[in-house]
């Protein structure tokens, strides 16, 4: 990284939003994590090639940030820059029932938008908080559906490429993975096959699974979704509660009573405090029934 690359930031990338040292709390729903250097919104491609030309030429790393649901930051922030998309990477369109969506969009307004427009297919996704290109890298699923089920082909932007679609056999879509996890490429937009429907169908569907999400999930603290990947044979939150963990609290970290597969931050919980007890619960399950967990949330930030 050059020592003077924020400086340069300011001219090189006139004309797109930026702010120094931006407090990654405010942009997770864990509401943790220190400061990134520079946080940079780039409108469209064009900026956004901008940016990563950027980040070439002073040797900046630099991280996607969706709506922060599936991360962890740490407590010294992010070095370098973190790239939030915005403007265009915001809206949708309809072709019959093929939709594309732009990669910054908020999924759950992408599903009730295309179930009012009597398109079916996304109502799973009405209760995942994060955008649509978060979606696409996790490969995010939820009571039975899974965006690969609806995906056909996703537009992504790398240094080495620039714009490129890959068909869905090229996303290498599995449980919560998708190709974009093993390279430097940005989802910008993910083109959808739906299927015509009764509009109210579709909404009553979203509002049974907002229920029934409401229910179980708690929803009223901020968390980062299920800390831990299903292991093959068993269900997280059972394991947890059924090894007296429920409750179980390192600082402002806690197992959420309500859902012992989620971590919740109590008030003040640091990363810190979530890393030890995601540790903790990884060494009770281990020892207890031989069960490795695997976080699925994603870690990131200065050690
Ligand atoms: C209360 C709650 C409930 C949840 N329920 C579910 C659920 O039912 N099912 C489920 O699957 N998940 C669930 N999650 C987890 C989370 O919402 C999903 O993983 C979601 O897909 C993450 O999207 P995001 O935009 O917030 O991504 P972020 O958390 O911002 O980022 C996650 C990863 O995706 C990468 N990324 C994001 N956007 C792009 C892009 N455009 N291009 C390249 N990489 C990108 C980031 O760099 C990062 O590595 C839940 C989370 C919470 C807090």
């Amino acid at each position: 990284m050059k020592a003077d690359w924020q400086q340069k930031a300011g001219s090189i990338l006139a004309g797109i939003k930026q702010q120094r040292n931006y407090p990654m709390a405010e942009l997770t729903t864990f509401k943790i994590g220190g400061p990134a250097d520079l946080l940079v919104e780039p409108e469209d491609v064009g900026q956004l090639a901008r940016v990563m030309e950027f980040c070439r030429e002073f040797s900046v790393p630099w991280m996607l940030l969706g709506l922060g649901s599936n991360l962890l930051v740490r407590d010294k922030g992010i070095r370098g820059i973190v790239i939030k998309l915005t403007g265009d990477f915001l809206t949708w369109e309809r072709d019959g029932n093929t939709v594309r969506a732009g990669a910054g969009m908020t999924l759950g307004d992408l599903s009730r938008e295309t179930a009012r427009a009597g398109l079916s297919g996304l109502e799973f996704a009405c209760g995942i908080p994060g955008t649509v290109g978060g979606a696409v890298y996790m490969n995010a699923g939820a009571y039975d559906g899974e965006m690969s089920q609806v995906l056909q082909r996703v537009q992504a932007y790398s240094l080495d490429q620039g714009l490129s679609w890959y068909s869905k056999d090229e996303l290498e879509l599995g449980y919560r993975k998708s190709r974009f996890q093993f390279r430097p490429e940005i989802i910008v937009m993910a083109e959808l096959h739906l299927t015509s429907a009764d509009a109210q169908t579709c909404l009553d569907k979203i509002a049974d699974l907002t229920e029934r999400r409401e229910s179980k999930q708690p929803l009223e603290l901020p968390s980062a979704g299920s800390v831990f990947r299903r292991p093959e044979g068993y269900y997280v939150g059972p394991l947890i509660e059924k090894a007296g963990l429920k409750g179980y609290a390192i600082g402002g970290a806690q197992v959420s009573l309500k859902h012992a597969g989620f971590i919740v931050n109590t008030g003040g919980a640091t990363a810190d405090d979530v890393l030890r007890l995601i540790a903790h619960i990884q060494h009770e399950i281990k020892s207890r029934y031989g069960v490795e967990l695997v976080p699925e949330v994603k870690v990131v930030g200065e050690e």
